[in-house]
This record gives structure tokens, sequence and C-alpha cells, in this order.
């Protein structure tokens, strides 16, 4: 067995950062950060001396990279090339985001996912079905004639993975309670959004089911004064995290920064949203039939709508940071806090002993340098 290290100029372990030392690690787990000196002499190491390690980034909603979209390119080889893409700009994990489509769709996605885990693709920890049990009315990029409310035996039907992290986007009003109930019961992670509900739709008993919010601030129903919408029930409901797009075009950074503000710690999480041309030199691809262009940075249809992002975890961290979040705040967004999303945290998140070795290695501008993932440094 080869003991592995690196060392570098700061070490953040999901709580506490570490000058001047090393990781180490042995047979894909992490063995501790010592300082540079106590590297036993026998270890393999690289050295980053300007650059700023961090626990694994995960991303919770990648709809493509590598100029592949999960709905086009839905299987197992679809997913290596979106991870490889975004392993480029600092993720280590991911789950693999399908937008709203048909029900065979929704079975090629689960079934792509369970062959990926088999296959122990590198980055690949679950899928995320985005929809399609959404509201018409905060359908966003998403094609509403695929939208329905399932029945728990349509949702039986569905093939589903027997490992790995199923993370579901939906609207509750528009979804029976026993679906709601069903999802649950099988440890799938539900998450409110594309959703128009009122506060009295997301009542204390709704709201008991759902782990998260999709995407804050983007399609939903929005904060007013007598209504606080899914925005006022996101923001309030403490055991719920949010993910949330830190490009700077999805989300203003002031209101970033009043949801860091009201959220409990641990309970705001970058999600990049990503789409095919993230680490693909092409600027376009489609989404049921619609050409979505890269314009100026954002990823714009025919009629100019919003239709995901063109950014990868590294500079989403950069940018929260620019904006004026601690910066160990917004590690732990794009690394802790998702794998307690997850409920993963026991493994992943944290650069500890025990823990699987993956991080993320920054370079004085927060851009990826090179990542770990399962023990395996890429450069
Ligand atoms: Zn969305």
């Amino acid at each position: 067995m080869t003991l592995h290290a690196i060392s570098a100029h700061r070490i953040f372990d999901g709580e506490t950062m570490h000058l001047d030392s090393a990781l180490l690690w042995e047979n894909q787990r992490i063995i501790g950060i010592v300082p540079n000196a106590s590297v036993p002499s026998h270890a393999q190491i690289s050295h980053y001396p300007n650059s700023t390690v961090t626990p694994g980034f995960i991303d919770l909603q990648v709809n493509g990279g590598g100029g592949v979209m999960f709905n086009q390119d839905t299987d197992a080889d679809g997913i290596r090339t979106i991870c490889d893409a975004h392993r480029k700009h600092g993720t280590a994990y991911l789950l693999p985001t399908l937008i709203s489509d048909s029900q065979d769709k929704i079975n090629q996605a689960l079934i792509a996912t369970e062959d990926a885990l088999n296959a122990n693709i590198t980055g690949v920890i679950g899928v995320h079905l985005e929809g399609p049990w959404l509201s018409p009315n905060k359908k966003g990029a998403h094609d509403s004639h695929h939208f329905y409310d399932p029945s728990v035996s349509s949702l039986k039907a569905l093939t589903w993975p027997t490992h790995g992290k199923v993370l579901i986007t939906l609207a509750p009003e528009e979804v029976n309670h026993e679906a709601i109930e069903w999802l649950s019961q099988q440890g799938i992670i539900l998450s409110c959004g594309h959703s128009n509900a009122t506060q009295s739709q997301l009542n204390p008993d709704t709201l008991s089911y759902i782990n998260g919010f999709t995407h804050l601030y983007n399609a939903m129903s929005p904060f007013t004064g007598r209504e606080p919408g899914v925005v006022g029930s996101a923001l309030m409901t403490d055991h719920a995290w949010c993910s949330i797009i830190t490009d700077g075009i999805h989300v203003d950074p002031t209101s970033v920064k009043l949801a860091q503000r009201i959220k409990p710690k641990g309970k705001l999480v970058i999600v990049t949203d990503a789409m095919a041309t993230v680490g693909s030199s092409d600027d376009y691809f489609v989404l049921n039939d619609e050409v979505i262009r890269v314009v100026d940075n954002q990823l714009v249809n025919a009629n100019g709508s919003l239709a995901g992002a063109h950014i990868g975890m590294d500079q989403s961290v950069a940018y929260a940071i620019s904006w004026g979040i601690d910066e160990c705040e917004v590690f732990k967004m794009a690394s802790t806090y998702p794998a307690h999303a997850l409920q993963s945290e026991q493994t992943l998140g944290y650069l500890k002993p025990e823990y699987i070795a993956a991080a993320t290695i920054l370079d004085e501008h927060y851009q990826t340098e090179a990542v770990i993932v399962d023990g395996k440094l890429f450069t």
C-alpha cells in the first residue's frame, strides 16, 4: 500500500485551516494532516507550495458538461464525460441531473446512474431528478408537457438505483401526499423547487418531508409582505438546506448574502446548475429541441430567457468570496455542506482521518490546480 501526501500552503479540513502542512492518505482513506516536516520519508508526495486545499467540492446539480447534456447522453459514458469536465473545475463528486423528460428517459437516467456506480466511474455519487413533478407556473427552461402528478404505482414502476444517492426536485403543491410520503420512505432526498406554492401549501406537515430547496430565488414564488411564498419558506425552514447558484447572474450578490445571513450555518449550499458548455469549446447545446447559446457568459434560449448556468464550482466559489462571504464558509458551502445535504457527512466533506480521500486544490485565484477523488490525484 502506498502512502500518498500533498503538501500545501493552506489545508482547510472542513473546520480548521492548517498552514504549511501535508494531507496524508492511504488506500483511498485519509490518515491525517501533519506539519510538512513530519511527512514520512517513504510517502509519495506532491508539492503545492502556493495553494489551498479544501475538502473535495460536491455539486448537487449538474445537467451537463464537456459538450454533453445528461438528457441527451443518458448513459454511463455521458456521466463519465460530465464528471471529467467538472473535475477540471474542482468538482470531486456530483449528481448528474435530469431536466424534466419522459418516463422512458427517467428510467434511462436511473439505469445509467446504476451502471455508472457499478462501473466505479470517478465522481458520480447518485442522481438528481429535477422534475417532472413541477409547477407549470415556474417551469423555467423545463418543458411543462412532461409535468404530471405521479401515482405511487407509477413511481414504483421506475427502475430506482440500488445504491448511491437520489435527490428529487419537486413542487409539493403539484404532487399528492401519498407520492411524497412514498418517495421519502424510500430514503430519497426531497427538495422543493420550480414551485409556486403559497405559505399555507408549504404547511409544517408537508415541510417535514422536505429536505431542501432547489436553486433558491430562481423558479419559485417570491417573498412578499403578505405572502412569503416559497422563498420565505425556504429562508425560514431551519431544518432544510437551500442550494444557490453563485454565478453572479442567477442571483444578485446581495440576495446571496441575505440568504447566508438568514439560513442556519450549514444550510446554504452552492450548486452550479451547469449545462453542456462547461468544460467544452461548444457555445451552444440543444434542450427540448431548443437551441441554448452562451451570450456574455449567460446561457439563453431564443427568447433571451436564462437556461442554466455556464460556470464551474471553482469560479462559483471565487465569486462568493469576492462578494465578501467568509472564505472558509464558502469552502464549506461547496464541500462540507453538500456532503451533509446528501447525508454523507460521515464519509465526505471533511479532510479527517478515515474520511474518503477527496480534496480540491486551488491556486491563489481559486482556480483548480488538481482534484483528489477516491484517493486518486487528478492534475
Ligand atoms: Zn431548475
